[in-house]
């Protein structure tokens, strides 16, 4: 088990005079066993409603675990933060959807204290979380911010795949020839990019609009969600229908030379390992009867269900004439 080593205390303050003033006073009215106590460190705490549900009791707890915790750790006061970050406090929430939160994929290696710093380099994301906003803007903020996530600096019409590209080149230079297969360290493809900003431009909007009651007149559907109807769920698009997943070229030179009786049904095929169908080039030859990849049997199986609707659809062909 690991134990972290940072717990994080927070504690709400209530103005006298608010908008929960009158639940919280109805909280209290109902438990009539509860009085005011002394509460000390010496002392045996009361029950949690009667800590709770009565207000002189419930400051004295926090007082006392604070002046407790101040000894010992830091304490950050929320209000004050915010004045003290005010340059970056309307870029907060587009930030957070482009960088990850939950219906946004983040990025390998590139967590909130990065973006923070980015931020604070004064980069900026104001169409992020605007309806009316232009598509092209979006993007080309959103790939600025990302592309200074990555260190990497952006021409005018630079795309997400030419910042991939640079950076694999700069990071070939710097790393371990190990390291540098790490794909997933390197910035995604522009096709996986957009979809990702579509949804955190969605998300965005639909915090901004939380005030106001009324959520955006925006379709998912057209936000980079697809809907599943078999699972009666929407599920986030990772590349957009039809997009290859590696040039032609770069396809047919992946070739795998497994050898055994039940060739390519371990991860020690690359073909597998690259979560890939086996191809005529492999020494398999992708033979459906000899290939064990479940890449290979898959492709296998999507073909034939195109054939029969072919074959379906010829017939409907032949009886229209
Ligand atoms: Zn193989
Ligand atoms: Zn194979």
């Amino acid at each position: 088990m690991t134990v972290s080593s940072n717990v994080f205390v927070v504690f709400d303050k209530y103005h006298k005079k608010n908008i929960k003033s009158s639940t919280r006073a109805a909280r209290s009215a109902g438990v009539q066993h509860c009085k005011e106590h002394v509460i000390t460190l010496t002392t045996p705490i009361p029950s949690r409603d009667v800590v709770l549900n009565v207000a002189h009791n419930k400051e004295q707890l926090i007082e006392m675990i604070t002046e407790e915790l101040l000894d010992r750790t830091t304490s950050v006061n929320i209000g004050d933060t915010v004045i003290k970050h005010q340059a970056i406090v309307p870029q907060l929430l587009a930030a957070h959807a482009l960088t990850g939160c939950d219906t946004v994929g983040c990025y390998f290696g590139i967590g909130k204290i990065k973006t923070v710093k980015v931020l604070k380099a004064g980069y900026k994301l104001n169409s992020i979380g605007q309806p009316e906003a232009q598509h092209e803007t979006i993007i080309r903020e959103a790939t600025q911010f990302i592309a200074a996530c990555y260190g990497e600096k952006v021409g005018p019409n630079d795309s997400m795949s030419d910042i991939r590209y640079g950076h694999w080149i700069s990071s070939m230079g710097r790393k371990s020839a190990a390291s540098v297969h790490q794909l997933k360290t390197l910035p995604p493809t522009s096709e996986a990019f957009v979809e990702n900003v579509k949804r955190a431009h969605f998300q965005a909007c639909i915090w901004r609009s939380a005030l106001t009651g009324e959520a955006p007149d925006m379709d998912p559907l057209e936000n980079g969600w697809v809907s599943d109807d078999d699972f009666g769920v929407l599920r986030p698009v990772t590349l957009p229908p039809q997009t290859e997943i590696a040039p032609a070229a770069v396809m047919k030179l992946i070739q795998c030379g497994c050898l055994s009786e039940t060739p390519c049904s371990t991860e020690r095929c690359g073909c597998v390992a690259g979560q890939m169908s086996c191809s005529a080039f492999c020494r398999c030859r992708a033979e459906i009867r000899t290939c064990r990849n479940r890449w290979t049997l898959l492709k296998q199986r999507i073909e034939d269900a195109n054939d029969s609707d072919e074959d379906e659809s010829n017939d409907e062909d032949d009886s229209d004439d």
